[in-house]
């Protein structure tokens, strides 16, 4: 995982300023001045242009009222009252100078082309009013700027500004229905947000305001929670799936279990609310009636609930336990597939899980069932050579050993054991069968790990761990 941090401070603010009515100063009127201009006509500013001469454009927008032309030379007197100064004209020495007298003044002014001579500089611009994008880097890199301009110009339709002001008419009749905040802004999330964004924004006013009404004739309809069952993956962030990060995005609430990551948590909304329901190994634990009651609890508020379950839900995640809950109170619910711990185990060390000519079938097991050590049918495991991924095994390893072992399977096979895969502090211990009980007691496994049994890291792959584990130190 590469860290890039920014040392790099903003020196420009980026702010936008209402300059209804207010006055602003533009003195030049030649190429430099018109250029500026082109952006300025487009504000409600008033603008008076100071300038004995006026090009061509110039002045077909004093005919058309746009602004002010006062023709004769600037005096200092022109400063007073104005908000913003442009210094325009077609001199540069004229522009630093002009500049100078407006800064000490305590004014705002840009100087065309001589950036150490300003205090404020204008962005490059897409204007689809009233939503307006500015792009800036500071004078580093115009052209960087001008290509970024150029992007978003070719993306976004110029029907934009009107579905703001659609959306914005909307908003008003959404409000009596909606009282709550936090209901509204996971309205608008829904409506607006989706794989492409540029779909969206793509939409007619008119296509926006049926969607808006549709979805909100099923609001009125009565509220009725729903649940998402989440997988969270084995813990970094990149391997979450999309519908994952957009349930995050879109949750009032994250009901979430203990191996579940910092990292994947934090794409949860920060006005969410977020309710810890981990079952601690051997220690304190909330019952699984507990979480199925939190669920409901929930659900009878109308709420959008993410029961975020680390791994793919369906795994040793008692998915079925609270489905069927969900089922019996009528609450509807959907499942969000994850990346399971062995697949990612797996991928860390760059074996296949089943194997052309080795094993014909895998499997996945626990070392720990309600009971205490889970016991399987050992005998049937160990003729068969299979390979497999055992999940909660740690403390039961000795056992495993001796009933494989006693069952007749090979002491010398490879056994893997991943501990934190996919994350900073993913730790790879390579054992033999034979030896995984002494192993795992020597050994401090302290994080959530798998066993691979019948698997050999990859010597490719060896490498990579080196330098993930220099990465997290
Ligand atoms: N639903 C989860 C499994 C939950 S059971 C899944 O599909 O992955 C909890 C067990 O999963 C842990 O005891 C450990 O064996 C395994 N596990 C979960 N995350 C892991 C990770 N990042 N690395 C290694 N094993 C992990």
């Amino acid at each position: 995982m590469i860290l890039v941090k920014t040392k790099y401070f903003m020196r420009y603010l980026p702010i936008h300023i209402d300059m209804k009515d207010q006055l602003l100063l533009v003195i030049g009127g030649g190429a430099a001045a018109e250029a500026k201009l082109r952006t300025l006509v487009k504000t409600e500013a008033h603008i008076r242009l100071v300038s004995e001469q006026i090009s061509k454009q110039i002045q077909k927008w004093a005919n058309e009222g746009r602004i002010e032309w006062v023709a004769r030379d600037y005096k200092k007197r022109d400063f007073k009252g104005a908000r913003l100064v442009y210094a325009a004209s077609e001199d540069d020495a004229r522009n630093a100078k002009i500049a100078k007298q407006a800064r000490k003044r305590g004014l705002f002014v840009n100087a065309a082309d001589q950036k150490q001579a300003c205090n404020f500089i204008t962005p490059a611009l897409v204007d689809r009013a009233p939503v307006a994008i500015s792009i800036g880097s500071e004078g580093t890199s115009p052209g960087l700027a001008r290509a970024i301009k150029a992007d978003l110009e070719s993306r976004l339709p110029a029907s934009l500004g009107a579905l703001a002001l659609k959306v914005n008419e909307l908003r008003k009749m959404v409000k009596t229905i909606m009282p709550s905040l936090v209901d509204r802004q996971r309205f608008w999330a829904d409506i607006l947000s989706g794989r492409d964004l540029t779909h969206q924004i793509r939409l007619s006013p008119d296509e926006m305001e049926q969607r808006v009404l549709q979805k909100l004739s099923g609001y009125k309809d009565g509220r009725k929670g729903f649940v998402a069952l989440v997988g969270a993956g084995p813990g970094n962030p990149d391997l979450l799936t999309f519908a994952a990060r957009q349930r995050l995005h879109a949750a009032d609430v994250i009901v979430y279990d203990r191996l579940v990551s910092k990292e994947v948590l934090d794409l949860g909304r920060r006005e969410a609310e977020y309710i810890y329901v981990g079952k601690e190994p051997g220690g304190k634990c909330v019952p699984q009636s507990r979480i199925n009651e939190i669920l409901l609890e929930q659900a009878a508020r109308g709420r959008f609930i993410v029961r975020l379950k680390s791994g793919d839900p369906l795994i040793f995640g008692r998915a079925d336990e609270e489905t069927d809950v969900l089922q019996a109170h009528n609450i509807g619910f959907e499942i969000i597939p994850g990346i399971t711990a062995a697949a990612a185990a797996a991928a860390n060390i760059g074996v296949s899980l089943t194997a052309r000519g080795k094993n014909k079938a895998f499997s996945i097991i626990t070392g720990h069932d309600s009971k205490g050590y889970a016991e399987h049918d050992w005998a049937a495991m160990a003729r068969n050579d299979d390979r497999f991924a055992v999940y909660m095994g740690v403390g039961a390893s000795p056992l495993i050993q001796s009933r494989l072992i006693d069952s007749g399977m090979n002491a010398n096979i490879a056994v893997t054991i991943v501990e934190n895969a996919s994350r900073p502090n993913e730790y790879v211990v390579e054992t033999t069968l034979g030896q995984l009980g002494h192993i795992i007691k020597t050994t401090p496994i302290k994080g959530p790990a798998v066993l691979l049994i019948g698997y050999a890291v990859k010597a490719a792959n060896r490498g990579h761990h080196d330098s993930m584990k220099e990465a997290a130190q």
